[in-house]
């Protein structure tokens, strides 16, 4: 949680999360764009801030579409054991809160940047997944796709993995990885709902990543107040009626409760 600097929740903080429960509770559209830093307390690392993928390998040589192509068993050697934790990941209070948030009409949707799907498994229903989804993996030769779990489970003898239809083309995870594009139909409707949304939640993430950071600029630009949840400063913490600095996970719940169902 937000904190003064003898570690308490302080009175700043209180304020903070009674203003964001307000907004909250005046939203007709309410929209949140969330980011890795949702799925930290539920085990799945970020990308960047403090213990973040990042500060272990270079994206670009791993995550980027040029070297996948190049060398596919490299990229397969990381994923499979990002794909071990984040298959064993459970929803955490923050992804509960997010649904309860929008079961109670005060979200009307959530744009996630997240490709470890627990939106969903804590019960959120209309979740835009701009970055993909690690759930499934695709045949670049055959479009065909296959469950995840399916072909975790044959990674340890198969290297890189290979599709069963076609015979033998590569496997790629349907998550959007540098150099590729967004998926055209999900990004357009974000943007849509960015346009009309008046309350934008923004938590869990860097908002150094675009275009999904311009979904905030977008509702900013359209007239949305927005509310900031992240563990540290984000750049975009000026331009945000509240912001507050703590784990998703504790605050989030606590703007849930007092946003009052
Ligand atoms: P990011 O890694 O760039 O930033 C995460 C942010 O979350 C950091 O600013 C960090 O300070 C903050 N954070 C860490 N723990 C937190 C907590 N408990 N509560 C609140 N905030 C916390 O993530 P990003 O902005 O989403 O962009 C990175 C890219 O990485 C995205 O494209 C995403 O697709 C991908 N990614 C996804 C996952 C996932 O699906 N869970 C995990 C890692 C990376």
């Amino acid at each position: 949680m937000g904190s003064v600097p003898d570690g308490r929740p302080g009175a700043d903080t209180g304020l903070a999360l009674e203003r964001a429960a307000e907004l909250l509770r005046g939203a007709r559209h309410g929209l949140a764009l969330t980011g890795a830093g949702v799925s930290a307390e539920s085990g799945i690392p970020t990308f960047r801030g403090e213990g973040g993928l990042w500060t272990q390998y270079d994206p670009v040589k791993v995550a980027s579409i040029e070297s996948f192509l190049a060398d596919p068993a490299a990229y397969w050697l990381v994923s499979r054991e990002r794909g071990r934790v984040a298959l064993a990941a459970r929803p955490n209070p923050g992804h509960l809160a997010l649904a309860e948030l929008e079961a109670a009409g005060r979200l009307v949707a959530i744009v996630t940047q997240n490709t470890d799907g627990l939106h969903r498994d804590a019960g959120s229903r209309r979740v835009l997944e701009l970055h993909g989804s690690g759930r499934t993996v695709e045949c670049l030769t055959c479009g065909r796709t296959e469950p995840r779990s399916e072909v975790q489970a044959r990674l340890d003898v198969e290297m890189p993995p290979r599709c069963k239809h076609c015979g033998g083309a590569v496997l790629k995870p349907t998550v959007v990885l540098f150099g590729e594009p967004m998926p055209a139909e999900v990004t357009q409707e974000a943007f849509e709902l960015a346009s009309k949304t008046d309350v934008m939640l923004v938590a869990g993430t860097s908002l150094v990543v675009f275009p999904a950071a311009d979904v905030p600029l977008r509702a900013m630009r359209s007239g949305a107040r927005m509310i900031v949840v992240n563990a540290e400063p984000t750049p975009f913490d000026r331009f945000a009626e509240v912001v507050i600095h703590g784990r998703s996970g504790e605050v989030l719940p606590e703007i849930a409760r007092l946003t009052g169902g």
